[in-house]
């Protein structure tokens, strides 16, 4: 049985570190943009560090990598996609292919659009199926699109979309607030929405993430995986000023409109 926990680094970003009932001592942590809060962590709960996820490039995500190297002084393995740009990965990963975090498989996802090289790691080995998705899917929103374009970052949305409704995603940032906000502007009469704005509030309040999310939930309420209602299109019609009959093309609008929100 896994444990994952978030560690708050910078101004909103969670790692996530992993820790198995089967071997207590040892943690993985998921894209270390930073690495003090990490060997904190690791120092104030006993545990070493077995190894590190990456899922893209951005130095938020991997500028803690070198220095948790040092600190645990061994060979841990860091699992990454292809990126010659990202230093110290020991293997770089295509779709479909697995990896061992503390005894459980996960297997890889290639979801292109925030980046070329943005990779995610899912698992149904565990009691709840979970995913890293680093900054692809958010609670309430998607990731900016800034090397792909829209057609692929639907794609990769939409693989996601398809995963287990009960996936439990842990996405790599605290944005849920700002991104609901948005998504009312997009669907100001959904009531799953607006319920779903409450819970957040109030967990916020109380400094609680309000990460992880499921599947399940992001399909009632996060515009980027309801391109295909007829709520989103009329909004995103309304929008550019025309008529849309693609699906992409309603993302697209969305997520542009999102990005001058
Ligand atoms: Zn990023």
């Amino acid at each position: 049985m896994l444990s994952i926990s978030p560690i708050p680094a910078f101004n909103d970003n969670y790692i996530w570190l992993i820790t198995s009932a089967e071997q207590p001592e040892q943690a993985f942590v998921v894209d270390p943009g930073d690495s003090e809060p990490v060997i904190q962590y690791l120092k104030d709960n006993n545990l070493t560090l077995g190894g590190i996820l990456i899922t893209h490039h951005h130095p938020d995500h991997v500028g803690g990598v070198a220095n948790l190297l040092a600190f645990a002084g061994n060979n841990i393995p860091v699992f990454g996609p292809h990126n010659p740009k990202i230093e110290h990965i020991t293997r770089k990963l295509k779709e479909g292919e697995q990896v061992e975090v503390l005894g459980t498989a996960f297997s890889v996802l290639e979801v292109p659009g925030h980046t070329l090289d943005h990779i995610a790691f899912y698992s149904d080995k565990i009691s709840e199926p979970t995913l890293f998705c680093g900054d692809t899917l958010f609670a309430g929103g998607c990731g900016r699109i800034f090397e792909g374009n829209a057609a692929q970052m639907h794609a990769s949305l939409d693989k996601l979309a398809k995963l287990p409704s009960d996936t439990q995603f842990y996405a790599a940032h605290e944005y849920t607030l700002g991104n609901l906000k948005f998504a009312k502007a997009v669907e100001p009469e959904s009531e799953a929405l607006q319920q779903y704005i409450e819970e957040c509030e109030a967990r916020r309040q109380q400094n609680i993430p309000t990460l992880p999310s499921s599947i399940g939930n992001e399909l009632k309420i996060n515009p980027f995986l309801r391109s295909q209602q007829e709520s989103v299109r009329r909004a995103a019609e309304s929008r550019s000023g025309e008529a849309i009959s693609d699906e992409v093309e309603v993302f697209r609008v969305t997520r542009e409109w999102k990005d001058n929100f």
